[in-house]
């Protein structure tokens, strides 16, 4: 027996109608913000996230799926949504539009191999948003406001926003030194990881998992320290904004997010849900001002978020994913019945009913089950006798009335009790 790979999920008809609804939200938010879709390649050349991720971040050095396809080139299944649309924004030149400044969104499945756990899949699902073009702590703060709104929306609480600032490159620099002076005194007590990411990366260390618990950790330079004024007044604008339209944050300066090409802002939306494991990230994000140039475009400032459906799927409980149901199920009872059966579901679906019919010739009593299954506001039942007087009988599921409509007759009943229905419900 083939089973699905480790890590991967079915999503099946009875919950793709919750993603659905998940989906539709997200889209109708983006639209409200004039944010517009784009749509990548899955797969791209693996140097294209090594550049842009980082080399001694763990999604690149641990959980890429990288693959030679036929000619020999390296592939990688995208881990993250950031670095395509970077991309495609430098391939596309859309930073030469008119509208120079451009918000995009995406949404699709990323790739990870990573050991899988309640909320965390090697095949997951993320929605991101980037907005590009010019630098401005207004777009950092449209990207929370828009991260806020989404979980609001759908209802899910004890969130927190979490925020920090990395600073400049500038800033970066300061920090990084006075970081390795701290670690240094206690670098042999610290995990394998942490002593190669002290010479490759030493932010990374700040990120840990091994390491968090020591107390080398607790007492760690805080980057908000070390910003230049440039940085700083950025910083101090993006919390003032978000004063202003009064949305409540923390400044978290153990923040610094696992991907490597983030300045200046960074945050993350944490919600406290028991069903995610205890201080579980739904999204996160932040500003990556050298990404563009890194990846060869003309320099040009970025800012984004990403969340994880999946998680966000946890985090919405049973909120969503009510099902509205077919409007008629066809029942033809006897082999003669189905042939119009079959006509007359043609007609109702051409006429914009959902509908469906019974091709295994079942009994009433099977045929009023599927009625039930399918939440069918009405069953069309055919028999022999309606057959030859050419009439159905039309049973409205929520009165429990039964009447004998003409074939001819059938599309303006419905209608007409439809309307009754939504009238009497006012
Ligand atoms: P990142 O791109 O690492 O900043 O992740 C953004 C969001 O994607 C996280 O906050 C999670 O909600 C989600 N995410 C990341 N990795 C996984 C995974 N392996 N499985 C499920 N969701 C994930």
């Amino acid at each position: 027996m083939i089973k699905a790979p480790r890590g991967t999920v079915d999503i099946l008809p009875e919950q793709s109608k919750k993603w659905q609804e998940l989906e539709q939200l997200i889209r109708s938010i983006c639209s409200y913000y004039n944010v517009q879709e784009i749509r990548t390649p899955i797969f791209e050349h693996t140097e294209l996230f090594v550049r842009s991720v980082g080399e001694t971040t763990d999604v690149v050095n641990k959980e890429m799926y990288t693959f030679a396809d036929k000619k020999g080139r390296s592939m990688t299944l995208r881990p993250e949504g950031t670095a395509g649309v970077a991309r495609s924004y430098i391939e596309n030149k859309l930073y030469a539009l008119p509208e120079k400044v451009q918000k995009l969104f995406y949404m699709g499945p990323m790739f990870r191999y990573e050991r899988p756990q309640s909320g965390r899949q090697r095949q997951f699902h993320q929605f991101g948003v980037e907005m590009l073009g010019i630098e401005s702590p207004y777009l950092d703060v449209e990207c929370m406001v828009m991260a806020i709104t989404l979980v609001d929306t759908l209802g899910i609480q004890n969130v927190k926003l979490h925020v920090n600032s990395l600073g400049d490159e500038q800033s970066r620099q300061n920090y990084k030194e006075v970081l390795m002076a701290h670690f240094e005194p206690s670098l042999n007590e610290l995990c394998s990881d942490c002593q190669n990411r002290y010479a490759t990366n030493p932010l990374r260390i700040l990120d840990c998992k091994v390491d968090k618990s020591h107390p080398v950790m607790a007492n760690a330079p805080r980057t908000i320290d070390y910003l230049t004024d440039g940085a700083k007044a950025h910083f101090d604008k993006v919390c003032a904004l978000l004063d202003d339209l009064e949305i409540e944050y923390v400044v978290d300066p153990s923040l610094v997010r696992g991907l490597d090409y983030y300045n200046h802002t960074v945050f993350e939306i944490i919600s406290d849900d028991p069903r995610l494991g205890n201080g579980a990230t739904l999204g996160g994000g932040g500003r990556y001002n050298g990404l563009i140039g890194e990846l060869g475009g003309q320099d040009s400032a970025g800012v984004g978020f990403a969340f994880g459906l999946e998680r966000m799927m946890i985090a919405i409980g049973d909120e969503l994913g009510d099902d509205d149901g077919l409007d008629v199920y066809v029942m033809p009872l006897g082999e003669a019945a189905l042939d119009l059966a079959v006509q007359i579901a043609a007609m109702l679906r051409a006429n914009g009913f959902k509908t469906d019919l019974d091709y295994q010739q079942r009994s009433m009593k099977g045929q009023f089950k599927s009625v039930d299954r399918f939440n069918a506001k009405f069953a069309l039942i055919l028999g022999e006798s309606e057959l030859a007087k050419e009439v159905v009988i039309v049973k409205n599921n929520a009165t429990k009335q039964q009447s004998e409509v003409d074939l001819g007759d059938i599309v303006k009943y419905l209608e007409n009790e439809i309307a009754a229905g939504e009238h009497h419900h006012e």
